[in-house]
């Protein structure tokens, strides 16, 4: 039986015996088994596992993206089963912020209307939402690079353009879906660090997914995920 309590305030997120199975045909295939999870505000946390673990399943839950099949998470004091589309992409845009492996910008728009965007989405006003844009590019360290398309810059610039659009509405919680897995490890660095330095000045809680090892060592916990289950996680010192 899922624990219900809700999260306390120092939590960001909690999740409770999640499971997610998904149907194809006749067949359902279970591939998150029950899921214990919490971050802390201000908390970096590495998620690893071997490739077809879980992760990017459980880090679409965690974002709101996918429901789980059951279970419970709760975020921004709110227990997500319970909402309904419209209060989750509203707790999703008040909360989240997300950086994936293909920092997914729009080619035809601009490095400050792609971080502007979300701003828009909200319905903040085109001027606040292009200074809010403005400033945020700066903070990666882009301020010269505010008109450019994405198709201009680097692979890691476009990745830390993908880091302002998921910070400029200074959400709690950042997730981040192997953000450094398609970058050279001088840029990867560059990402981490970026991440790392957000991270430790707004208290951000971030959700890293990577296979770097390296990374993981910089971060402040690792949870490891093995064919669904939480395999050890570095907060219990000590194996599951
Ligand atoms: P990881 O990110 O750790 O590599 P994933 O979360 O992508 O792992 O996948 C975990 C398991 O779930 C895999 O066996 C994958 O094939 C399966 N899976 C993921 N998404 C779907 C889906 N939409 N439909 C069916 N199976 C899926
Ligand atoms: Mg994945």
């Amino acid at each position: 039986m899922a624990d219900r309590r809700p999260a306390s305030p120092e939590l960001v997120v909690r999740l409770c015996a999640i499971t997610k199975a998904f149907a194809n045909g006749a067949t359902v295939t279970e591939v998150l088994h029950g899921i214990d999870f919490e971050l802390h505000r201000g908390e970096l946390c590495a998620l690893i596992g071997p490739s077809g673990s879980g992760k990017s399943t459980l880090l679409n839950i965690i974002g709101l993206l996918a429901k789980p099949t059951s279970g419970s998470l709760w975020m921004g004091g709110e227990e997500a089963s319970q909402l309904d589309e419209p209060a989750l992409t509203a707790l999703r845009s008040r909360q989240l912020g997300f950086v994936f492996q293909f920092h997914h910008l729009i080619g035809a728009l601009t490095c400050v209307e792609n971080v502007a965007m979300p701003l828009l989405i909200r319905g903040t006003s085109r001027s606040v939402a292009q200074a809010r844009a403005t400033e945020a590019l700066a903070e990666v360290g882009l301020a010269d690079r505010v008109r450019s398309r994405p198709s201009e810059l680097s692979g890691g610039q476009q990745q830390r353009v993908a880091v302002a659009r998921a910070l400029v509405g200074d959400p709690p919680l950042l997730l981040a879906d192997e953000p450094t897995g398609n970058l050279d490890s001088a840029s990867s660095d560059a990402v981490f660090g970026l991440l790392r330095r957000l991270n430790r000045e707004r208290g951000t809680g971030v959700i890293v997914v990577t296979h770097d090892s390296r990374i993981a060592e910089r971060c402040d916990s690792t949870v490891e995920l093995v064919d669904g289950r939480v395999h050890s996680d570095s907060r219990w010192k000590l194996q599951v």
